[in-house]
This record gives structure tokens, sequence and C-alpha cells, in this order.
């Protein structure tokens, strides 16, 4: 049976991060390895939210290259570099092919993707190269021929997005740190005006217990605001969310080795057709959102825009039989005009309320080292706390294992029996959610076969954990509602 270590919240902390997503847990990472003693808790699984629903690219963002946001595309660069070091077996370089269908298209997107290489410097991943029309298909033999001039390949990030949060929470462990799922901030209690705890109900059994702190960090991405009116009932809201969604399709619709960037779609975006884990991602979308939820579900009509979308660029247009997966993410964007007190970069905020909760919100996977470096930095004045320098641009990841041998879980899945028995012991699992969807990745790569393996996730797991068959059941009947949706919209439901 895999023990929980609940009680270790029960003590007093220089920092508690509350909230287990990139920027939490990279905020913990900073603040163990500066030595303070760190607590973070995550509400539900860690990456449960915006942080497991990302396109999966660690890039400097040539969309806001196109904006002219020169020094937000070379801080991102930079971070892309500086994590691909430390992180090397879940970052990895990958070609993407922008192609040109009018003559003076190519021009124009080399003189860009130029750019992009030099505001890269030293940490390139590769130069930029244009390529004639009979090279680019030979990359990307699925792209439609017809007026096809030719195209510029350039080079970015791709990485797992949930491996890396994984990787995270146990590099903060390795440093030191408490760091717990299913382990919600219901309240917070005070010393004068001051934060001095954070009240923590444990999801499981209903416990609760004050983790005491120097400081709180509030780092809930779409949730920020809830969090922040927990602290101050009066304070307004700092977020706008828009939701992106993705369909996934299976590798043989379109082979290669390389990614491809549609520069322009019907709504002025970039989509995006990657391949990952044997499949390809095709995203995203972007639409108002009016609140936060954990399990978001993309609109019918978003898979007919992105289908109609990456057809337009290939010699046999995609259909929905063939999409195995979809999902959707919440963005957690910073409106500028709300806060005045806020230190504000292009894409992150920094708040600190009166009682000294640091919020910190918005920004993306691709410079969470950074942000939780600015984050913790703040945190450390706020909390009093000795001067110490951030140490993670230096800092190896924890290295991940799985997939890793024993009986096959799914003919269409690269995950085995024994990847259960591995994620419930050493990375946290606690429900068959947790397992399909974020320590492997089956919900995002085939739901159908995701479903296909929850009752025998769901005894392993049971296993694993000295649960009882029925726990086991209302385990696997929760992961069932979870995919329901995305089940439906592939019936045509
Ligand atoms: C569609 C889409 C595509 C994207 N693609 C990319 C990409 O390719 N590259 C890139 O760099 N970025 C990308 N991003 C951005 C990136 O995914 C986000 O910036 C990042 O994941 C946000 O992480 P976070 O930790 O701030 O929030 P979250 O991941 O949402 O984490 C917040 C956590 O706080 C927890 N929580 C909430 N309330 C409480 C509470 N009371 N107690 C304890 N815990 C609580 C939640 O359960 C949640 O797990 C994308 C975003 C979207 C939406």
């Amino acid at each position: 049976m895999t023990p929980r270590a609940f009680a270790a919240l029960d003590d007093a902390f220089d920092v508690v991060i509350v909230g287990g997503g990139a920027t939490g847990l990279g905020a913990a990472v900073d603040a163990a390895a500066r030595g303070y003693k760190t607590a973070l808790i995550e509400a539900v699984d860690f990456a449960k939210a915006t942080s497991s629903r990302s396109t999966k690219l660690i890039h400097g963002g040539v969309r806001y290259l196109a904006e002219g946001d020169i020094h937000l595309v070379r801080e991102a660069l930079h971070e892309r570099s500086i994590l691909r070091r430390n992180a090397p077996h879940l970052v990895g370089d990958l070609g993407f092919i922008c192609p040109a269908y009018r003559w003076y298209e190519a021009p124009y997107y080399y003189a860009g993707l130029m750019a992009y290489d030099v505001l890269a410097g030293s940490s390139n991943f590769g130069r930029s190269q244009y390529l004639n029309a009979r090279q680019t298909r030979e990359r990307l033999p699925a792209l439609r021929a017809r007026g096809l001039f030719g195209s510029i390949r350039y080079h970015d990030g791709q990485f797992d997005d949930t491996r890396l949060a994984i990787s995270l929470a146990r590099t903060a462990i390795d440093l030191g740190a408490v760091v717990l799922n299913y382990a919600r901030a219901v309240g917070f209690e005070r010393i004068g005006d001051r934060i001095a705890a954070v009240r923590v109900r444990d999801e499981e059994s209903g416990v609760e217990v004050r983790a005491r702190a120097r400081v709180v960090v509030n780092a809930t991405g779409i949730f920020t605001d809830e969090l922040r009116r927990l602290d101050d009932s009066s304070a307004r809201p700092l977020l706008s969310l828009s939701r992106g969604s993705h369909i996934v399709v299976p590798r043989e619709v379109f082979p290669g080795d390389d990614a491809l960037l549609v520069p322009r779609t019907d709504d002025g975006r970039v989509l995006f057709i990657v391949p990952w884990h044997r499949h390809v991602l095709i995203g995203t979308t972007d639409i108002a959102e009016p609140a936060p939820s954990l399990d978001p579900v993309p609109h019918a009509d978003e898979m007919e825009y992105m289908l109609a979308h990456a057809s337009r660029y290939l010699e046999r247009p995609v259909t929905r039989s063939q999409v195995t997966a979809l999902f959707c993410g919440l963005r957690p964007l910073v409106n500028r005009a709300a806060s005045t007190t806020a230190k504000l970069s292009r894409e992150h905020v920094i708040e600190t309320s009166r009682s000294g909760l640091v919020t910190i919100a918005g920004g993306k996977w691709t410079t969470y080292r950074k942000m939780a470096e600015d984050t913790i930095d703040v945190a450390r004045e706020v909390g009093g706390l000795a001067a110490a320098p951030s140490r993670t641009m230096q800092l190896p990841l924890h290295e991940s294992m799985l997939p890793g041998t024993g009986a096959a879980l799914h003919p269409n899945l690269p995950y085995t029996e024994d990847d259960v028995a591995y994620a419930a012991r050493h990375e946290m699992a606690r429900t068959v959610d947790d397992v399909l969807s974020r320590r492997m990745r089956a919900y995002f790569l085939d739901v159908r076969a995701s479903a296909a393996c929850v009752p025998r996730v769901g005894e392993l797991l049971a296993r694993e954990l000295g649960r009882d068959e029925t726990w086991a059941r209302a385990s696997s009947d929760a992961y069932e509602a979870i995919a329901a949706p995305a089940l439906a919209a592939l019936a045509g439901g």
C-alpha cells in the first residue's frame, strides 16, 4: 500500500504554494532549491487543469514575433534552451514547416524566421532554411502539392506537459519540499491582518490541517480569482479566460517527423499540426470562456473548424471519423487594467495583497521557470526570508520512467500494466483519471482505447493503494464521466 504524507502539512513552512500546475510546481522547485522550507498543495491532481492541455510546444512564439513582441520572444527562447539543458529527457527539437502557396510568402516567412534565429542567438535549436516544393513534400508527404511554391523550415521545442509536471513535483520532493495532490486550500488564518497559515483539506479523508507559512503563493491558474476572493472578498477579477481546443488523429493521417504551421486561419490565428506520441495534434482555437472549469469540453463546431483548416493543407481531407481524441484547455489571461499594484510583465503578473498573499498569474509553460524565479523573489521579500538566489537555471530535473515493461494495456496505446504500479508508487497517482490522463496520456491520445482500459487500471490501482472493489468501481465511474463528452463528440453526439 502506498502511504500518503498528508500529516506532513501540519507544520511551519517558509513558503506554502497553492496550485500544482506548471506555475506552482515551478515555484516549489525554485523555493526548495533556495533552501526555503516549502510545501505545495494541489486540490485535485498535478496539472489537472490547464497544464495538461497545452499544444506541447516549448517555443518563443512565432505569433508574438509577428506582433513585434521582441522582448517576450527572446525571453521565451532563452527559457527554451535552459529547459532543454535541464530536462533533455522531456524536451526535444522539432522541425516546423511553414508552407508558401503564394510566391511572396516564402521571402516574407524567411525574413521573420531568420529574425527568430537571431533572437535565439547561441541557444538556437537549428537554423531556419528554405525548402523547395519537392523537399517540402519529402518531409511532409501528406501536404497539399497543388500550388505549393516551397516552405521555410524552422526549429522549436516540444515536450510532454504532464510528464514535465510530474518531473517538477519529484524534483521539489528531492529538494526537501512537501508536495501533495488532493490537498485543497479552503481558507486562510491570520495574525493581525497578515496571512499566517493555510487551512488545507485532505480531499480523500475530509481531514483538515493548518499549514503555517511565512508567505503564501497563489498559483491556481484559472482559479486565481477564487483564491484571491478567499483572501479578500472584494478583490476585483484579475483574469479573463479563453478556450483553446485540440483534436488528435493517428500519425498515418500526417506522416513525417516535422510539424506544420498553418500561418493564418480565417480568424487570423496560427494552427499547428504536430506529431506527438505516434499521433498528431491539431490546434488550437481561441474562444472567450465565462467561468473556470476542471474538465472543459470542446464545442462541436471547434472540431469542424480544425478539421476544415487542416484539410486545406492536406492532399486528402482529414475527417471526423479519423479523430481519436479531443480536448481543450482554458488560458488564464491577465486583465491589465484590473490591478494597479501589480508588477506587470508582458504575459504574467505578480500581485501582493494587503494581507501578503502573493499571486502569480498568466504566462505559459515555456516560461514557467522564469515566472517561478520572479515569484519567489517577491515571496522572499514579503515573507522576510533570508536572501538566497534562484538556482534553477542550472538545476537538472528529475528523470521520469514511464512507459515500462509488462503486459500492454491496449494495442493502440504504448502503456503497460507495470506503468500503473509505477504511477501509484512513485508518482502519486490516486485515481484512474490520474493514471490514464496525466501519468499516461491515454485520454489525450485515444479516448476510446483509454475507456477500454478502465476496469483493468481500476483493479491494478486499487491493489496498489490498498483499496477495495467498491473504490475501484467509483474511481472507474469517475473517469468514465470525464471521458463521456469526448466519446459522445466522436460518436457525433
Ligand atoms: C489550449 C492551450 C494551449 C497551450 N499551449 C501551450 C504551449 O504549447 N506552450 C506553452 O508554453 N504554453 C502553452 N499554454 C499555456 C500553458 O499551458 C499555461 O500557461 C500553464 O499550463 C498554466 O499553468 P498554471 O500552473 O498557471 O495553471 P494550472 O495548470 O491551471 O494549475 C492551477 C492548479 O491550481 C489548482 N487549484 C485551484 N484551486 C486550488 C485550491 N484552492 N487549492 C489547491 N489547489 C488549487 C488547480 O487544481 C490546478 O491544478 C497553452 C494553454 C492553453 C489553454
